[in-house]
C-alpha cells in the first residue's frame, strides 16, 4: 500500500463565509495542513473529483456525549464512529454535567491511541459531584463538599478540558451559588462553561436567566445545552429574546440545538420525576424505551415506572416538543448546531447518528428553512470560534486539513427512533488531519483524530 502524504480535491464547492456563498476551488493537502487553495497545479498522491460536491471544513459537534470505552471490545469506541459517519472531525465530549468516565483517564487512552474524531473535553459538574460522594441529586452541596470539588476541579487544570458543563436538571438540589463557585474555582475566565438548564417548559425562560446571571457573575462566556429541548413547547420565542437581549448587553452567551423534537435522557434521571407529562401536556406513550428488554416499546404507566425502578440508565425518547420551534431555534443567528449524541451500545437517540445531515438535508434542502452556508457556519467556523480553535473550522490555506465532503443533492439522514444509529446518505469523504478517514460509509482510518486542548491564551 502506498502511503498517502498528499491529498488534492479538485473542482469542489467550498464555502466562502465572509462572502456567504460557495466557489469553486481545488484545495491540496499536505501533512495534515491546507496548504493551497484555487487552480492547483500540482500533483498530489491521491486526487478526489470533487465536482458539484461542497468541501465543507469537517463538522464541529460542540454538543455531544464521548464514549464509555468499553475495553471488553476489541474495540472500544462506537459513538465516535457514528459522529465520523456524519462528517463530524472534532467532537466535544462531557457536556450536561456527565463523564462517561474520568476525563483524565479518557484523555490519556485518546492521546495514546488516537480516535475516529478529533476530541475535546469538558468536565461534568455531576461527575465531579458523584466523586464526592454525593449520592443525593436532590440536596445542596453542603460548605465541606464545596472545598473538596473545587480542590477535585484543580486537579484538571492542565489537562486542556474546555471548562466545566452543568447538568442542572439532572440535580435539582445544586443552587446557583454552587455552580457560580465552582466556575470560579477554574483558573481562567477563559474557560467555557455550558449548561443544560434547571427546568424546561413554563420554567424555561427563568432557567436561561439564570444562565445568563451565572456568566454575569463568573464573568465566563455561557453555552446553553440544547436549547430545543428547553423551551420548545410554546416558550421559543421568549428564550431567543432574552438571550439576544442579554448578548445586545454585552454578555458572552451562545447556544446549541439538535434538530429533532423530542429529546431523549436515562429513563432514571430526574427529567422524568413526578408532574412532568402535566408540564409537557402528554403521557405515557410519548415515551418510548429503546434498550432490551423493552427496546422500541411505548410506555405504558406500568412500564414507566418499572423501566424507572429497574433499569434506570435506559435510554428513553420523549416525544413532547415542537418541530417548528426548533427550527426557529436554528435559526437564531447565535445557535449552533449540536448533536447532543448519546448511546448505550446501539441503543439510544438518532441524532447522534443523524443531526448534522438532517439540518443539511431537510431544513436547508428540502424545507429551505435554513441557507446552506450559514448552515454550514454553525456547523463549522461558529464552533470553532467559539472553542477557540485557530486552526479548524474554514478551509484556508494553513489551516488542519479536518474536511467533509459532501452531495448536497443527497445528503439525508437515515437514523431513526427504532433504527438509530443508521448512517446517513451523500457523506462521500470524511478527512481527518490530513488523511482520509472515511470514504463512502466505509471507515477507512479510524485513529487519525487527536485529543485537542482548549487553548487558554
Ligand atoms: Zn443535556
Amino acid at each position: 500500500m502506498i502511503q498517502i502524504k498528499t491529498i488534492k480535491i479538485i473542482n469542489g464547492l467550498v464555502p466562502d463565509f465572509k462572502n456567504a456563498c460557495l466557489t469553486q476551488q481545488d484545495v491540496m493537502i499536505e501533512e495534515g495542513v491546507i496548504t493551497e487553495i484555487g487552480n492547483v497545479r500540482k500533483a498530489a498522491d491521491f486526487t478526489i473529483d470533487a465536482t458539484d460536491k461542497v468541501v465543507s471544513p469537517g463538522f464541529i459537534d460542540i454538543h455531544m456525549h464521548e464514549e464509555e470505552l468499553d475495553f471488553s471490545e476489541k474495540d472500544p469506541y462506537f459513538i465516535s464512529y457514528y459522529q465520523l459517519k456524519m462528517g463530524v472531525t472534532t467532537s466535544v465530549g462531557g457536556n450536561c454535567g456527565a463523564n462517561r468516565q474520568d476525563v483524565k483517564d479518557f484523555i490519556s487512552y485518546v492521546n495514546k491511541y488516537q480516535a475516529p474524531v478529533n476530541y475535546m473535553m469538558y468536565l461534568g459538574h455531576n461527575f465531579i459531584r458523584e466523586e464526592v460522594g454525593i449520592d443525593n441529586r436532590y440536596r445542596k452541596a453542603t460548605s465541606q463538599e464545596l472545598e473538596k470539588m473545587k480542590t477535585k476541579i484543580k486537579h484538571y487544570h492542565d489537562t486542556g478540558i474546555v471548562g466545566i458543563s452543568y447538568g442542572i436538571e439532572y440535580s435539582p438540589g445544586v443552587e446557583t451559588e454552587e455552580v457560580i463557585a465552582l466556575a470560579k474555582a477554574l483558573d481562567s475566565d477563559q474557560y467555557l462553561l455550558s449548561a443544560h438548564f434547571r427546568a424546561d417548559v413554563e420554567k424555561s425562560v427563568a432557567s436561561i436567566q439564570e444562565l445568563i446571571e451565572i456568566s454575569s457573575q463568573s464573568k465566563m462566556p455561557m453555552q446553553i445545552s440544547h436549547i430545543g429541548s428547553c423551551s420548545a413547547y410554546g416558550y421559543m420565542k421568549e428564550s431567543l429574546r432574552v438571550i439576544q437581549g442579554a448578548r445586545e448587553e454585552g454578555y458572552d452567551i451562545w447556544a446549541d440545538c439538535y434538530p429533532y423534537d423530542a429529546f431523549g435522557t436515562f429513563i432514571g434521571s430526574a427529567a422524568f420525576d413526578d408532574g412532568c407529562f402535566e408540564k409537557w401536556n402528554r403521557t405515557y406513550s410519548d415515551i418510548l424505551l429503546t434498550e432490551e428488554p423493552f427496546k422500541n416499546m411505548r410506555c405504558t404507566e406500568e412500564l414507566f415506572y418499572r423501566a424507572r425502578k429497574e433499569y434506570p440508565n435506559m435510554i428513553a425518547v420523549a416525544f413532547v416538543m415542537n418541530e417548528d420551534e426548533v427550527i426557529e431555534a436554528l435559526q437564531a443567528p447565535f445557535v449552533f448546531v449540536g448533536s447532543d449524541g448519546v448511546y448505550r451500545k446501539n441503543s439510544g437517540h438518532p441524532r447522534g447518528a443523524g443531526s448534522f445531515p438532517k439540518v443539511l438535508g431537510r431544513y436547508v434542502r428540502e424545507s429551505k428553512k435554513l441557507d446552506l452556508v450559514d448552515a454550514l457556519w454553525k456547523m463549522t467556523l461558529g464552533p470553532a470560534q467559539r472553542l477557540r480553535l485557530k486552526k479548524k473550522g474554514d478551509i484556508q490555506v494553513g489551516m488542519d486539513a479536518d474536511i467533509t465532503i459532501f452531495n448536497p443533492e443527497t445528503i439525508l439522514d437515515n437514523a431513526t427512533f427504532e433504527h438509530p444509529t443508521l448512517p446517513p446518505d451523500g457523506i462521500e469523504y470524511v478527512i481527518v488531519n490530513g488523511e482520509i478517514a472515511l470514504k463512502g460509509q466505509t471507515v477507512v482510518n479510524g485513529r487519525l483524530g487527536t485529543f485537542v486542548k482548549y487553548n487558554l491564551e
